[in-house]
Order: structure tokens, then C-alpha cells, then sequence
């Protein structure tokens, strides 16, 4: 199968794949417009009455806000053909809420805070009928702020700073 068909989703109402991109399922409060995802049923903000969500796809675009590293394989429920350790990051998206999702398209040594991404698919495993069942991931398109902090940017703390041993 190519790579270019379109697999099969592994959950429904995670994420779908259109025109315009890959964008994930979630949902947003008629009343002041909060974000979720995955889809709630209900605004859970607690300053806000009215609790009504309609369904929207959001996500499509964010910045890698942090990432850690997953060394072994998760157990069962988890199903992948394929294997490795891969990098999990926390992304901000634009409309304001962090979503964790696996990271693709650097080396996980080579990650940097800030990085822009967007939403693809990423096959997980071929089922019984010899469909490719997929997930979302965000790929990385570009560098981050780095470490090394230019004026004014975030950084490491100065050494004058450390615990004096
Ligand atoms: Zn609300």
C-alpha cells in the first residue's frame, strides 16, 4: 500500500484528515469560546454559563512547548509494527490549549523549545484486512528559540548564579 493512501483512524472523533491538512477532533464553547480536546461535552470553565460545545477541528499548526522521551515500548492497548523510541511532546496550539502527541521529523537529541510544528498522520500498523490504521503526530518544520538565548530571550541562568559549593 502506499504511502500516500489514506489509512484508517485508530480511535474515532481523534482526528481527521481533509483538504486543507490534518486537523484534530475537539470541540469549542458557543458561550466564551474555550477550546478542547478531545471533544468534551460540556465547557468545563468555570466562569463561563453557558455550557453548550459545538464540534471543530483545531490543531492543525502549533510550537513545541516542552517534550520528553519514551525509552520502552507501552504495553498492551498500545500497537505499533514498528518500534523505536520517539519523543512526546506538549504543543501549544492556537487556540489556546497544550496538546500531547508524538513527535516526528528530528532526532529526539535535537528537539528544541519553540519549534514550529503541524499535524500528520503516522502509521501505527496494518490490521486484519490490511488497512494501515494511523494516529496524529506533529512533525517539526522548523528551529526553535536554541539554548543559547540571544538578548532578551530565555536562556540558561547565569553560572554566577549557581549554589556556591
Ligand atoms: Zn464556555
Amino acid at each position: 500500500m502506499s504511502a500516500e493512501t489514506p489509512g484508517v483512524p485508530v480511535a474515532e472523533d481523534l482526528f481527521e484528515q481533509g483538504a486543507d491538512g490534518v486537523g484534530l477532533i475537539g470541540t469549542r464553547c458557543a458561550g466564551c469560546g474555550a477550546h478542547y480536546f478531545p471533544v468534551s461535552l460540556s465547557c468545563r470553565n468555570p466562569v463561563c454559563d453557558d455550557k453548550r460545545t459545538v464540534r471543530t477541528t483545531l490543531g492543525r499548526t502549533g510550537t513545541l512547548y516542552s517534550w520528553t522521551v519514551q525509552h520502552y515500548r507501552p504495553p498492551a492497548l498500545y500497537r505499533a509494527d514498528e518500534w523505536e523510541p520517539y519523543a512526546v511532546g506538549l504543543v501549544e496550539v492556537p487556540e489556546g490549549l497544550r496538546v500531547l502527541a508524538k513527535l516526528i521529523g528530528r532526532d529526539t537529541d535535537a528537539l528544541e523549545v519553540g519549534m514550529p510544528v503541524r499535524l500528520v498522520t503516522s502509521p501505527l500498523y496494518t490490521d486484519a484486512d490490511g488497512r494501515r490504521v494511523d494516529t496524529y503526530a506533529y512533525e517539526i518544520t522548523g528551529d526553535g528559540i536554541g539554548a543559547g538565548g540571544g538578548s532578551g530571550s530565555p536562556g540558561p541562568a547565569s553560572s554566577t548564579d549557581g549554589p556556591r559549593a
